[in-house]
C-alpha cells in the first residue's frame, strides 16, 4: 500500500510521522517515507511493506494531510504504475530533466578508444547543440581475448573533456560494484565537470548483487537495459530491485532481443514495447537502436535501418534514445560496423526531432478528437 500526502508534506515532518506509526501498529508491516520527484512536482510516499493485505484504506484517508492511499499490486512496487498513480516518476540530474515527458538523444562511442576520439566525438556532439553522450570504459565482452575498455584510466580524459565539451550526462555502463566507486572519485578529482548514468548491460540484467548496488546509492541515476533473453516482466523485476533498493532515479531501456527470428539484424527490435513499458511502470523508457539492429544496412528509401527503428521507438513515445557513433568506426575497438558517422549526427538528430514533433502531435491529435481508449 501506498499513502501518498500531499504537497509540501516532508518525510520528515509529524504528519507523515503519524502515518507511520498507525502503520506499524498493524502486525509484520513497516513503513518507509521517500521522497519522490514526480514529473511535475516532489511528493513524499510512505509504502507499506509486509502483511498489508488486510489493512483498511479508510484510518489512512481520514489523515488531512494525506492526498490519496493506493492499494498496489505486488509486482513492480516501486517502478509500477499502480491504479490511480497518473503521475509518472522523473528527475533532474546535473540540470538535465528525465521523465515520461522528456526527450533525449545520447550520442557518443561505445567504447571510449583514445583521447582524440573522445574529443573529436564531444566537439561535434557541441557543434550540434547536444549535452548527452554514452562513452563505455568497460566493457562487458563475448570473449576475454576482445578489448575489454579502459577501466578507470581513461576516466580522467573523458571527465576532462566533457568538461570542456559541455557535456552534462555520459551513459556509462559498470560491469561491478568498484565501477561505482571509481566513477564516484574520477568525478570528484576533475572537480565534477559531468554527470554520469550508470549503465546496466543487458548482460547484467539478473545481477542482483550489482542491481542492489546501484540501487543503494543516490548520486548516480541508472540505465537498466532490458536482459535479451528473458521476457519483460522478468526483466522489470529484475529493475525493480534498483529501485526498491533506495534509487529511483532510473530509465528503462530496450535494446533488442536475441534470437535468430530477428535476422538479418543484430537482435530482434522489441520498441513496440515502448507503450507497454510507459503503461506498466512511471520510468522513462530509453531505446538503443544500435545494439538493436547491429549493422548499417540501408533501406531503398535511402535511410538506415537504424534511423528507421529510432523513429519506430520514438514516434510510441521512446523518451531517450542510446546510439553508437565513432569517428573512425574502421578503427574502433568495439561494435565499429554499428557506429553511424560524424557525418552523419546532424541529420540523424534531426529526423528524430522531427519524428519526436509527430509523436507530440499525436498526442494533441488524441487529445482534441479522443479515439479508442477513450
Ligand atoms: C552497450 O550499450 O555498450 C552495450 C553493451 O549494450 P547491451 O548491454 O544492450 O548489449
Ligand atoms: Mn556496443
Amino acid at each position: 500500500m501506498i499513502i501518498v500526502m500531499k504537497d509540501d508534506i516532508l518525510p520528515e515532518s509529524p504528519e507523515v510521522q503519524q502515518v507511520i506509526r498507525m502503520a506499524e501498529r498493524y502486525p509484520d508491516v513497516h513503513a518507509e517515507a521517500r521522497k519522490i520527484q514526480g514529473a511535475t512536482r516532489v511528493l513524499t510516499e510512505v509504502y507499506l511493506l509486509g502483511s498489508t493485505s488486510t489493512i483498511p484504506q479508510e484510518p489512512f484517508e481520514e489523515f488531512p494531510a494525506v492526498e490519496k492511499v493506493i492499494r498496489i499490486r505486488e509486482r513492480y512496487r516501486s517502478i509500477g504504475r499502480h491504479a490511480g498513480q497518473a503521475e509518472a516518476l522523473g528527475f533532474e540530474y546535473n540540470g538535465v530533466r528525465f521523465s515520461q515527458e522528456d526527450f533525449h538523444i545520447f550520442a557518443g562511442l561505445c567504447a571510449v578508444d583514445t583521447r582524440e576520439n573522445v574529443a573529436t566525438m564531444f566537439q561535434a556532439l557541441q557543434r550540434v547543440g547536444i549535452t548527452t553522450t554514452r562513452a563505455g570504459a568497460y566493457k562487458p565482452r563475448t570473449s576475454p581475448y576482445d578489448f575489454q575498455g579502459h577501466g578507470k584510466a581513461c576516466l580522467p580524459y573523458v571527465f576532462e573533456l566533457a568538461g570542456q565539451y559541455g557535456i552534462k550526462v555520459i551513459a556509462m555502463e559498470v560491469t561491478h560494484e568498484s565501477h561505482i566507486v571509481e566513477i564516484r572519485e574520477a568525478l570528484a578529482a576533475a572537480g565534477h565537470p559531468t554527470g554520469v548514468m550508470l549503465q546496466i548491460g543487458t548482460r547484467n540484467a539478473q545481477n542482483f548483487e550489482l542491481l542492489k548496488a546501484v540501487g543503494q546509492q543516490q548520486e548516480f541515476p541508472v540505465l537498466f537495459k532490458r536482459g535479451m533473453g528473458i521476457t519483460l516482466d522478468e526483466s522489470l523485476n529484475a529493475c525493480e530491485y534498483v529501485a526498491t533498493s533506495g534509487n529511483n532515479r532510473v530509465i528503462f531501456g530496450l535494446r533488442g532481443m536475441k534470437t535468430n527470428l530477428g535476422d538479418p539484424h543484430r537482435n530482434l527490435v522489441d520498441f513496440g514495447h515502448v507503450p507497454v513499458v510507459r503503461r506498466l511502470t512511471r520510468l522513462p523508457v530509453c531505446i538503443d537502436p544500435s545494439h538493436s539492429v547491429g549493422k548499417k544496412d540501408v533501406a531503398p528509401d535511402g535511410i538506415l535501418d537504424i534511423a528507421h527503428v529510432t523513429a519506430q521507438g520514438i514516434i510510441a513515445g521512446a523518451n531517450m534514445v542510446l546510439v553508437d557513433f565513432h569517428p573512425r568506426p574502421e578503427q574502433a575497438l568495439c561494435d565499429g560496423p554499428q557506429a553511424l558517422l560524424l557525418e552523419e549526427l546532424e541529420y540523424f538528430i534531426r529526423d528524430a526531432e522531427l519524428v519526436r514533433k509527430a509523436y507530440l502531435d499525436r498526442c494533441a491529435l488524441r487529445r482534441e478528437l479522443g479515439g479508442a481508449g477513450t
